[in-house]
């Protein structure tokens, strides 16, 4: 099965000479249809530049990165945009909503953006809410939305339309433990779903809702370990 996501042998060197940095180095990650990886390691270690990679914001020194088994280098800057149009969804650590635009507009926006007509726009906006599970909140404005309401539109958002990889930097930063369960459980099911998702944490807890932890050390994984059980399956086996 073709990979999502593939970093081959990615390295990624900013400064030269004495201000070298190695923010990544020799890299290989693969991240199937499906599966949620959660990328932890400490300040520094490189995690932002594996997202800024995976997301072909720019090309790494060494290595390829290839999106649905395509290599990125070999595509035009503008393949490259259409691609991070089109199949790689983000969200950030304060989700980002634009307060002007309804919940079902925010959701819609990257697709109109591209291009796509406002009804069809609008259709997988619904459709997107839908497997969110707030569809029925889609008129609402984001200020009469609880904070819980708000990150689902932002995960919404993120998988609208066909994308295929979601990237999410550090999306429970802001959030309390209850909060950032609720986040990582959403990304989970949206992956679950038939998208592949890549995740940067630093709390251990929870990075083990996702199928595989990467640790990053000077910009090299240092381990992976498939995460030994899910909470929710301790949760039914306690009950
Ligand atoms: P993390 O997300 O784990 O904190 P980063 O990927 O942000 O780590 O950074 C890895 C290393 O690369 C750090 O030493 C950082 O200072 C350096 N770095 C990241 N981005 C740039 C950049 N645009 N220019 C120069 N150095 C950078």
């Amino acid at each position: 099965m073709t990979a999502v996501l593939e970093l081959r042998g990615v390295s990624k060197t900013y400064g030269t000479g004495a201000a070298e940095v190695h923010a990544l180095v020799d890299v290989d990650l693969a991240v199937g249809d499906g599966e949620l990886v959660a990328i932890m390691g400490p300040s520094g270690s490189g995690k932002s530049t594996l997202l800024t990679m995976a997301g072909t914001l720019e090309l790494p020194t060494a290595g390829e990165v290839f999106i649905g088994g395509q290599p990125i280098s070999g595509l035009s800057r503008n393949e490259q945009a259409r691609i991070r149009r089109r199949s790689v969804g983000y969200v950030f650590q304060d989700f980002n909503l634009l307060a002007g635009l309804t919940a079902a507009e925010n959701v819609s926006l990257p697709l109109e953006l591209d291009g796509v007509n406002a009804k069809t726009a609008h259709r997988a906006a619904l459709s997107a809410m839908r497997q969110l599970d707030i569809e029925e909140k889609a008129d609402r404005f984001p200020d009469e939305l609880s904070g819980g309401e708000r990150q689902r539109v932002a995960i919404a958002r993120s998988i609208v339309g066909d994308r295929n990889l979601l990237l999410a930097d550090e999306p429970t930063g802001a959030l309390d433990s209850v909060n950032g369960e609720a986040v990582m459980r959403m990304l989970r099911n949206a992956c679950q779903a038939g998208i592949a998702g890549v995740v940067v944490t630093h709390d251990a807890q929870l990075a083990s809702w996702a199928d595989r932890v990467v640790f990053l050390r000077d910009g090299r994984v240092v381990d992976q370990t498939a995460a030994p059980m899910e909470p929710e399956s301790l949760l039914v086996q306690g009950s």
